[in-house]
């Protein structure tokens, strides 16, 4: 494993660790050799040195004679601590002037700033976690859903890289036994057997494509299904929108085609995160602005998961209707057709509808049907999957790309198997497959792949 030769680092990082501005607490963290000496020269109270890990301290930070605050100073004695080197976390008052004036004592007596994601990176390369769970880290801070705190939780808990240290495993004892016969040169032995090898590598197939498949999920999960709601001008889109986000922030109005702008909203139903987008009327337009509105819904319905066609049941008939859905032509995401305004319906020809599609009828001002069209939205999503919670959730691209290498690679392990391929072409291939699979654990790493990770990581963690 690549991080197990890493020597622990020489220098001492420092950053801030909660939020800047005004609160009641802020936290400064320091990693490294020195960090618990460091802090020492700076604060009056006790010998930090000669105190136990996992200890608090009262105490004062100087600047000469001069008291900067009054802190309480967390110890971390390596290799007990988040990035497995002498960790102290500074707890002083909430005040970006405190916060500087630390962080400059810190840095006079020899620490530097860390780098965004530096502590993550220092405990991944420490062997503290591997790459998914450090990612997971990140993914944990940015979930703003039950659903995607869930995953992250998972996952930094090491649950994805489970199964696929499992796979790794197993591949590389084919790998080895292939090469194995490679040593032998000229002699026709065959160590590995090859129906257990080709049994082998369509379980993993079998395997990684419920991984790949989880994606669609996971991304749900992780970044929210992103849903439109098209129609007509005057269906009642805006009233829809604002009902569901419970908020006048769409314009309601009752001249056709007045909603232009879009705007862009999210509501949690069950813990999945649903971000709205309205949009303008579809109709045919001479009036450019209207004319870029339909232009830019086409191209928001392509980038939506899931479609919401609403209509006003009292200018649509079933026959339109079978227009409209057809000129739609939404054939690869989920489409709910909704009737509004059913509370101006005289006579509701339901049936008739529902003969064209499962439509839904409501009354958005009226607030009627909302609960059941959340319900059918959760349904348009996965069919209730979502819920069920599969075991394992991908939901990292640059996971769900390497399981694509790693199942392409493994693609042609079969080939090969197939046409009776050397051992060498075979041993080939399936070192391609474990480079992939290491990718993603972080087994195998290079110094852009933890760069583009790390980068994304705000200061401090
Ligand atoms: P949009 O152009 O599709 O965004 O439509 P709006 O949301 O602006 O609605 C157009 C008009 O229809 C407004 O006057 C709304 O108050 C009205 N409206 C929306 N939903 C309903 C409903 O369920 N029943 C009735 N009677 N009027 C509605």
């Amino acid at each position: 494993m690549g991080n197990t030769t890493y020597l622990h680092s020489t220098d001492t990082i420092v950053a801030l660790a909660t939020a800047a501005g005004k609160g009641a607490i802020s936290v400064i963290r320091l990693s490294g050799p020195q960090a618990i000496s460091i802090c020492n020269a700076i604060f009056s109270g006790k010998n930090l040195l000669e105190q136990p890990s996992h200890t608090i301290h009262f105490g004062t930070i100087r600047d000469g004679a001069r008291v900067v605050d009054e802190v309480l100073v967390s110890l971390f004695v390596a290799p007990h601590s988040y990035t497995t080197e002498n960790v102290v976390e500074i707890s002083c008052h909430g005040s970006d002037y405190i916060v500087q004036e630390i962080i400059k004592l810190i840095l006079q007596k020899g620490a530097r700033l860390a780098q965004a994601g530096e502590f993550t990176k220092r405990a991944f390369l420490n062997g503290k976690f591997d790459l998914t769970q450090a990612e997971a880290v990140a993914d944990l801070i940015a979930a703003d859903s039950s659903k995607a705190h869930e995953v992250a939780i998972k996952q930094m808990r090491g649950g994805f890289s489970v199964e696929i240290k499992a796979l790794r495993a197993q591949l590389i004892h084919f790998a080895s036994l292939i090469e194995l016969e490679l040593d032998f040169g000229e002699e026709d032995v065959e160590f590995a057997d090859r129906a257990a090898l080709e049994n082998l590598v369509h379980h993993l197939q079998n395997l990684i494509r419920n991984l790949l498949q989880s994606f669609t999920l996971g991304n749900v999960l992780k970044n929210g299904v992103a849903t439109v709601i098209v129609g007509k001008p005057n269906a009642g889109k805006s009233t829809l929108l604002n009902v569901l986000l419970n908020e006048e922030k769409a314009i309601v109005s009752d001249t056709p085609g007045t909603t232009r702008d879009f705007i862009e909203d999210e509501i949690s139903i069950e813990g999945i995160l649903f971000r709205f987008i309205d949009t303008a009327g579809l109709r045919e337009t001479q009036d450019k602005v209207e004319a870029m509105g339909v232009e830019r819904s086409r191209q928001k319905i392509e980038e939506a998961a899931l479609v919401i066609y609403l209509f006003d049941v009292n200018e649509l008939t079933p026959a339109d209707l079978a227009t409209e859905l057809a000129a739609l032509n939404v054939p690869d995401k989920p489409l709910l057709a909704v009737a509004n305004k059913v509370d101006l319906a005289a006579d509701l020809e339901v049936a008739a509808y529902q003969a064209i599609a499962p439509v839904l009828f409501i009354a958005a001002a009226d607030k009627i049907g909302i609960t059941e069209l959340k319900q059918h939205l959760l349904r348009a999503v996965n069919q209730g999957d979502l819920t069920t919670g599969a075991n394992t959730i991908v939901t990292n691209l640059r996971h769900y790309a390497s399981l694509e290498q790693t199942y392409q690679a493994l693609d042609a392990v079969l080939q090969g198997l197939a046409n009776g391929t050397t051992g060498d072409f075979l041993a080939s291939d399936i070192r391609r497959a474990l480079y992939a699979l290491g990718e993603i654990t972080g087994d195998i790493t290079t110094d852009d792949l933890l760069e583009n990770i790390f980068s994304k990581f705000c200061i401090g963690k």
